[in-house]
């Protein structure tokens, strides 16, 4: 989320219209990105694995002129997601995090997070107002209601919880209220003046990012809720987003979209999708950011200078326009963006962005690590893992799982507290870093929203199917139940602590079916998979499904080993600046947590190395095999240790250190 804070803004002036808040600490080390091929895809199955094609359009021909010819024609799915109500999280890591942000859910005060609203529609609230971009004078204020609500939606459908649902029906009800004071279209926590500053173009922070988050919770408690009031308030709010949008002549809103508009035209096409109305997405469209899409349509990166979270948004909603449309040009759009920041423009840990921005030329990581510590806001790896799942059900392709794995294992678990239930702003991959926090009451950033509503689903890219099988793709402990099919599949495992996972079927009568299990990119030799306890007599090829069609009965087991080993990945731009990694786990070095005190880990949006610097140290290694000097520690798991080097270091995997100094990236002579 682009914060608006004047005495931030400098030294960027390349990245943002008005600036992004980066703190620049000191480039403490050179820091670098993954080798593209090993991390994620070298591209989609369409394309090319080198360099992506354009589409028989020549450069200067813009794809998106001035209008947007909208014809509904579904793209068909090659594999879909379950209802998330069918599948549950057994205990495992996950489902501590979804534990605690599910308490603090609960924790939150619904007057509290009323009072703002009812204040705007003139209803009385005597409720203490909340802190930080929920303040009553911050411009903001509302955006976080809005991804509650989804919240709530979200971890109704993934527990079945009704307290939690009654808790988001009562908000709805309570926000409808606020909207019917309001004239019955417009519903917000501030007042329409700061639209019409947008129109003016004058100074205001992002009213319409604020409203989408409110449209889309209000989706959310529709689809997962089944609350139809809820949908009542989304199209009241959608009525009045088209009327305002329709007022413009087009040059003047291609204007207006230089303000950050979160997915506005996401939330647009989902309710044309639903409702079958067309002029919802006539509205959607008015939110196509010309000078954003033409060159990704063009499969160009011109993605330098933009600020990362603003833009993201717009390309799922891009991504859903394709899917109710077979639109090619939205289907470049999101296809080029997708493979271009996850292999051009990510890091080690799948993160992207530094200071909220895109500062450098593609593959040039390490140059832009230097920029400074602020590095994968959170949000961003959010809305990459939702455009990375949607992407992945046009193709099926499994090569988009490594990418998602990636990043839920190394950045999304590193960015909660398990115990408090509180998520991260920036997770800083500056060598020497600590993970810092938000408060319970007092923050509220957009990554505090995302992180509401992504500990809320995790359950929802486990397993996917077709009209005959079933994909696996996480390896998760969790229970799906396929009723459609007649099948139960139990999957235990302790993943990733144990390289290995069972899936048990359960069947009350035989059922023929593919089971199609997914080998990652990252499986080192010796990979294996066991029908009831019988070795399957096909070596499993890593970056594919391995497929077993068989008449599944009742207590069937199926055992997968996924050996892990260790690897480095090197900065595109900086061979010398390397990370570690097992398996899929991104390894930290443990470095102390000398001098850290308790402010500057609950608070900040991340940690100032500039004003408390520390040394790091670097590693030679002693030939090309990792193991001569990186060794697994005896008894305690996934820990290592290196050796003969000038100051040893010992290596974890990244999201289980908390509270200490660590780095990522070595300097590898
Ligand atoms: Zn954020």
């Amino acid at each position: 989320m682009k914060k608006l804070n004047p005495k931030r803004e400098r030294g960027v002036g390349l990245v943002s219209r008005r600036g992004f808040a980066a703190t620049f600490a000191t480039g403490v080390l050179a820091a670098k990105q993954a080798a593209p091929p090993a991390a994620v895809p070298a591209a989609p199955p369409t394309q090319s694995t080198s360099a992506p094609p354009r589409r028989g359009l020549e450069p200067e021909t813009p794809p998106f002129g001035e209008t947007i010819e909208f014809k509904r024609k579904l793209v068909p799915a090659k594999a879909r997601a379950f209802r998330m109500a069918q599948v549950r999280l057994l205990p495992s890591v996950f489902a501590d995090c979804q534990k605690a942000n599910f308490d603090y859910l609960k924790r939150l005060d619904s007057d509290r997070l009323l009072h703002n609203f009812r204040v705007n529609a003139g209803l009385a609230s005597s409720a203490q107002p909340l802190g930080g971009w929920e303040k009553p004078d911050c411009e903001l204020r509302g955006h976080f209601v809005g991804h509650y609500l989804s919240a709530c939606a979200l971890m109704y459908s993934s527990t079945g919880d009704k307290d939690i649902k009654a808790k988001g029906d009562a908000l709805v009800a309570e926000l409808a209220k606020c909207q019917q004071k309001l004239g019955g279209g417009y519903l917000s926590a501030f007042p329409t003046e700061y639209f019409d500053r947008v129109n003016a173009r004058q100074k205001v922070w992002a009213p319409f990012y604020t409203v989408h988050k409110i449209m889309a919770g209000m989706y959310d408690m529709h689809e997962h809720c089944d609350n139809a009031q809820a949908l009542e308030v989304l199209k009241g709010m959608a009525d009045w987003a088209d009327h305002w949008s329709a007022s413009f002549p087009e040059p003047h809103m291609q204007d207006i979209l230089n303000t950050e508009y979160g997915g506005m035209n996401d939330v647009l096409y989902n309710l044309a999708a639903l409702t079958g109305e067309d002029r919802y997405v006539a509205a959607g469209d008015r939110f196509t950011k010309k000078k954003f899409f033409n060159p990704l349509a063009l499969r160009r990166d011109e993605l330098r200078g933009l600020h990362v979270n603003t833009h993201i948004p717009q390309v799922i909603g891009a991504a859903r326009r394709y899917e109710i449309s077979s639109d090619e040009r939205f289907h470049d759009v999101a296809d080029f963006f997708w493979w271009e920041v996850t292999s051009a423009r990510a890091y080690v840990t799948g993160g992207t962005s530094n200071g909220e921005g895109w500062l450098v030329e593609p593959r040039r990581l390490a140059a832009e690590l230097k920029h400074g510590s602020n590095t994968t806001e959170d949000c961003c790896a959010y809305n990459m893992l939702k455009l990375t799942r949607q992407l992945y059900q046009w193709t099926g392709d499994p090569r988009y799982f490594d990418y998602y794995e990636r990043t839920l294992l190394n950045h999304r678990l590193s960015a909660i507290d398990r115990e408090t239930g509180a998520t991260q702003y920036y997770l800083s991959i500056a060598p020497g870093a600590w993970k810092t926090f938000g408060t319970e009451n007092e923050s509220f950033w957009c990554c505090t929203g995302t992180g509401v509503e992504e500990f809320s689903k995790l359950n929802d890219s486990i397993y996917f199917h077709d009209a005959d099988g079933l994909y696996v793709n996480l390896f998760i402990a969790s229970e799906l139940n396929w009723s459609e099919k007649g099948v139960k599949v139990r999957q235990e495992t302790n993943f990733p602590e144990t390289p290995a996972t069972t899936l048990t079927i359960s069947a009350a009568a035989p059922v023929t079916m593919p089971l199609h299990l997914r080998i990652p990119s990252w499986v080192s030799s010796g990979a294996s998979v066991k029908v009831n306890g019988k070795t399957v007599d096909v070596m499993p090829s890593p970056g594919s499904y391995f497929t077993l069609t068989r008449k599944w009965r009742n207590g069937d087991r199926v055992t997968m080993e996924l050996p892990m080993g260790l690897h480095v990945e090197a900065m595109p731009d900086e061979p010398t600046t390397q990370a570690i990694l097992y398996g899929p786990l991104v390894l930290a070095g443990k470095l102390g947590s000398e001098g850290l005190t308790k402010e500057m880990i609950v608070g900040p949006l991340g940690p100032s190395l500039r004003r408390h610097p520390t040394e790091v140290p670097g590693f030679r290694a002693s030939g090309a095999d990792l193991n001569a000097w990186i060794q697994p520690v005896s008894g305690e798991p996934l820990t290592f240790r290196t050796r003969g080097q000038a100051k040893d270091v010992t290596l974890v995997p990244f999201h289980r250190l908390f509270g200490e100094r660590y780095s990522i990236y070595w300097t590898v002579a």
